[in-house]
């Protein structure tokens, strides 16, 4: 039996916003690095380091 592990990281490939899944929240925050946050550019269309099909917020 295969179990689907989704990603709890990811890294956007245009302006470094970091973030993390937040089980609680269930949203993705923000890293914090030196208690600043991660969030990149704000006007930033990310685009993510993982898979693209992958969406945890059912739509
Ligand atoms: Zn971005």
């Amino acid at each position: 039996m295969v179990e689907v592990v989704p990603p709890l990281e990811r890294e956007c490939l245009r302006c470094d916003r970091r973030d993390t899944w937040s089980e609680e929240a269930a949203t993705w925050v923000a890293v914090e690095d030196d208690g600043e946050r991660l969030t990149g550019r704000p006007h930033c269309l990310h685009d993510w380091d993982i898979n693209g099909s992958f969406n945890p917020i059912a739509e």
